[in-house]
C-alpha cells in the first residue's frame, strides 16, 4: 500500500529526493564519506551549500541586495531575531492571524513597543484583515504569510511604509512572490523545503547592518551573511537535502508551474469539501490556504473515525491540530495529485457510509 503522508510539519518529502540521499548516503560526492559526517569546510560540502542559495536566488527572483541565510533554531528562533536585528525605533506592528503569528507577536514584545495592529481571532482565525491600521514610524510590520493552523493565507499582501517581515514557514517555493516587497522572509525548511534543522532567512541587507546591541552573535543576520552562513557548524544534512529539493523544484518548471500544481490540487479538495453535506472547512473562500486544508464533520467522534480509517488507507498524519480539532490536510509541494485524489476517494466512501 502506497503511503501519502498528510502532516503539517516534518512533512512529505519528494520521493524522488529520498531516492537521492539513499544513494548518496555512504559516499556524498566521491568523498567516500557519508554527508553526515562531513566536515562543513569540505569544499563538496560548501559547494552544495552555495548551490542551494544560488538555486532559492534564481527559483525566487531574489535581488542581489538582499542576503539569503541558513540558520538554526527553528522559525521559533526567528520570532527573536526580528526584532533583534531590526529594531531602531523601538516600534512595530504585528497582525495576528493566527497561532505563530501570535507568538512572533509575544516574543516581539518583550523587546520593543509591538502592537496587534489587527487580527482575526474575533472569527477563530478563518479570515485574513484587510485595511489595516498601520501605525507611522515602526521599525517593522509582521505578518504569518501562511497559517498553517488555521488554514488561511494573504491572498496579496499589504502596502506597509515600514519594511514587511513575513513568516513563510508554510507556504515558501509554494507560489511566487515578489521578494523586492519584503524586508525580510524567513522559513522554517521542514514545511516545504527539507528536514528539520535548517531555517532560511531572506533579508534585505540595508536593513541588517546594524543589530541592536543585545542581539546574540548566532541571531545577527549580518553575521551569519558575512560568513556565507558558515559562521559556525550548519546543519549540513538539512542543507543538503534543501539543495536537492531545490534542484528537483528547478526540474519540475520552478516555482510558477509549482504554484499551478498546488493551486489545481487545493482546488479538487476544496471543491469535494464544498459540495459535502458531510465535510465542512469554515474558512473563507478568499483566504483559504492552498497548503493547509482543514476539514472536519462537526461531530468529533465521527472525525476520529475518519482518521483512523484513512491512515489504515495510507492516508497518514491527517488530525487536525489540537488548537482546531477536526482534520488537516497539509498538501505542500511535494505532495503529488494522486495523494489528493486518493485523499479524495476515501471522503467520497465515508461520505456514503455516513451521511445520513
Ligand atoms: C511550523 C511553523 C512555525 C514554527 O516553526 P519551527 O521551525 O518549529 O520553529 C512558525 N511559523 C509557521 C507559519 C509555521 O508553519
Amino acid at each position: 500500500m502506497k503511503t501519502y503522508n498528510f502532516s503539517a510539519g516534518p512533512s512529505m518529502l519528494p520521493k524522488e529526493v529520498l531516492e537521492e540521499v539513499q544513494r548518496d548516503l555512504f559516499d556524498f560526492e566521491g568523498t567516500g564519506m557519508s554527508v553526515t559526517e562531513i566536515s562543513h569546510r569540505n569544499k563538496a560540502f560548501e559547494a552544495v551549500m552555495r548551490e542551494g542559495e544560488a538555486l532559492l536566488r534564481e527559483l525566487l527572483s531574489i535581488p542581489d541586495d538582499y542576503a539569503v541565510l541558513f540558520v538554526q533554531g527553528g522559525a521559533s528562533t526567528q520570532f527573536a531575531a526580528v526584532p533583534l536585528n531590526l529594531m531602531h525605533r523601538g516600534r512595530a506592528d504585528y497582525v495576528v492571524t493566527g497561532n505563530f503569528a501570535k507568538k512572533a507577536f509575544e516574543e516581539g514584545k518583550r523587546y520593543l513597543d509591538a502592537q496587534c495592529v489587527a487580527s482575526s481571532a474575533d472569527r477563530t482565525y478563518t479570515y485574513i484583515p484587510e485595511n489595516i491600521p498601520f501605525r507611522d514610524g515602526t521599525d517593522y510590520v509582521h505578518i504569518c504569510a501562511n497559517n498553517t493552523i488555521f488554514g488561511t493565507r494573504y491572498p496579496s499582501f499589504p502596502e506597509t511604509e515600514a519594511p514587511l517581515v513575513a513568516d513563510m514557514s508554510s507556504d515558501l517555493l509554494s507560489r511566487k512572490i515578489d521578494v523586492s516587497r519584503f524586508g525580510v522572509i524567513y522559513a522554517g525548511a521542514q514545511k516545504n523545503l527539507a528536514p528539520a534543522g535548517v531555517t532560511v532567512v531572506i533579508a534585505r541587507r540595508d536593513l541588517i547592518a546594524r543589530p541592536h546591541d543585545l542581539c546574540p552573535t548566532m541571531l545577527r543576520w549580518k553575521v551569519q551573511d558575512e560568513n556565507g552562513s558558515l559562521y559556525n557548524t550548519p546543519p549540513c544534512f538539512s542543507v543538503y537535502v534543501a539543495t536537492l529539493v531545490l534542484r528537483w523544484l528547478k526540474r519540475l518548471g520552478g516555482v510558477g508551474e509549482m504554484e499551478k500544481r498546488n493551486e489545481r490540487k487545493a482546488k479538487m479538495l476544496y471543491e469535494r469539501i464544498d459540495r459535502s453535506p458531510l465535510f465542512f472547512n469554515g474558512v473563507e473562500k478568499a483566504y483559504r490556504s492552498i497548503m493547509n486544508v482543514p476539514f472536519t464533520t462537526r461531530d468529533a467522534a465521527l472525525d476520529e473515525l475518519f482518521v483512523k480509517g484513512a491512515a489504515e488507507r495510507g492516508l497518514v498524519s491527517l488530525k487536525g491540530h489540537r488548537l482546531v480539532g477536526g482534520m488537516r490536510a497539509s498538501i505542500y509541494n511535494a505532495m503529488p495529485e494522486e495523494g489528493v485524489r486518493a485523499l479524495i476517494g476515501y471522503m467520497d466512501e465515508f461520505e456514503k457510509e455516513h451521511s445520513v
